[in-house]
């Protein structure tokens, strides 16, 4: 089954560019309120790395949910789209003076620290400006998540976070600055994470440093899991909604909480991965040695993924129903690695074929490059071609 798309209004516009559904990006953004809802004291952070789309970034808002922001940038997008400085967290291992200084004035939530010496930097920043910071700590909870090695985050060689035997020194320290407020934990293992026990590991880690913490009389207000919840890249349309009420439980299940904690969540992918197809034309079709080229009008400029981490993408021929035969569908910028996929079953190709690439709505459009002097693709959503 292909994905539902407006082809015929899809004349109008140049190729490549980027194509949003909003129903279904509704619809998922409804299901992580219903489910995250059950709970209590479960806040949802929508990840704005995986898609700073100013349309798709309105819907978001309109969906309540905060950001989670990883750099100074983010933060102004986010405020541009409108969304309250009360509900960002800001994390990044290299947070600059200007960029810290933009989260204290605006008053955001929480700054995910991950080192001393950051820390250093935000009280003093802070203390220039007469502010208290408030802090949470990013532990590397040395968890592995199983998922490609570019993106895990969670294990001991990571650059990311302060490592659990450091935490009490780092906690100590915090509690004798005058301008840190210490208000939690940050954790954050990785992405595509589809085996629930990843998640479980992550609790129970987190239960044990509760443990410790609870020993030495420091009950902390917020516990941050991250994100990281991944999507079916192999059939886009068998469970587009990825499935938060598994994931949701799963943290009820095993998290153990103190009295009044509340529990953060930082989902990216998840929520805007499957609603963005990036459409392309089929510019030639050229005969090699043993093997058909597809070549598009996209390439790892628009997409880069494929390049940067061999993921897969489902490719579909949104033109044709002609019989199926095997491409490897490539890009046209001067890299070797510009290969969405080899041998790929499509249905027969023509120039000026349309050419769906699945499941881009995360980054996608936002790892977006010049390179070769490109023009960045277009980002449309549904409502643009009605
Ligand atoms: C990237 C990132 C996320 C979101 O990850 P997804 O896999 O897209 O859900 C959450 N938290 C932090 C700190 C991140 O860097």
């Amino acid at each position: 089954m292909k994905g539902n798309f407006p082809i015929e209004k899809f004349s109008n516009v140049e190729t490549p560019f980027y194509y949003y559904d909003t129903q279904l990006l509704r619809e998922t953004l409804a299901t992580v309120n219903q489910e995250a809802g059950k709970y209590e004291k479960y806040h949802v952070h929508y990840a704005i790395k995986a898609n700073a789309n100013k349309k798709v970034l309105s819907i978001i808002r309109e969906s309540g949910l905060g950001v989670d922001c990883v750099s100074g940038g983010e933060i102004r997008a986010t405020l541009e789209a409108g969304f309250p400085a009360g509900k960002i967290v800001f994390a990044g291992v290299g947070k600059s003076d200007w960029e810290i200084n933009l989260g204290l004035d605006q008053d955001i939530f929480c700054f995910n620290v991950e080192s001393i010496p950051e820390l250093e930097i935000i009280n003093e920043l802070a203390a220039a400006k007469n502010k208290v910071a408030p802090v949470a700590f990013r532990i590397n909870p040395n968890v592995g998540a199983h998922t490609h090695a570019n993106i895990t985050t969670g294990l001991k060689e990571n650059k990311f976070g302060i490592s659990m035997e450091d935490m009490d020194r780092v906690i100590d320290i915090a509690l004798e600055m005058k301008n840190i407020k210490f208000i939690g934990l940050h954790f954050h293992i990785g992405s595509q994470i589809l085996d629930m026990t990843d998640f479980v590991a992550l609790c129970n880690r987190i239960n044990e440093l509760q443990k410790k913490l609870f020993n030495r009389q420091i009950i902390i207000d917020h516990i941050n899991v991250g994100g990281g919840l991944g999507i079916d890249y192999e059939h886009p349309n068998r469970q587009a909604i990825p499935d938060f009420e598994t994931y949701f439980a799963t943290y009820h299940k095993h998290l153990k909480l103190r009295p009044k904690q509340e529990v953060h969540f930082e989902l990216g992918r998840s929520i805007t991965g499957q609603c963005g197809s990036l459409i392309s034309k089929v510019l030639y079709v050229k005969q090699g040695t043993n093997k058909q080229f597809a070549i598009l009008d996209a390439g790892m400029t628009e997409l880069i993924r494929p390049a940067l981490y061999q993921a897969y993408h489902k490719i579909e021929n949104i033109t044709s129903e002609g019989p199926v035969e095997a491409y490897d569908v490539v890009g046209p910028i001067c890299e070797s690695s510009d290969v969405f996929g080899k041998t790929i079953d499509l249905n027969k190709v023509k120039r000026g074929d349309l050419i769906a690439m699945r499941s881009a709505g995360a980054y996608g459009e936002i790892m977006a490059s010049g390179y070769n002097c490109r023009t960045l693709p277009e980002g449309y959503i549904t409502e643009d071609f009605i």
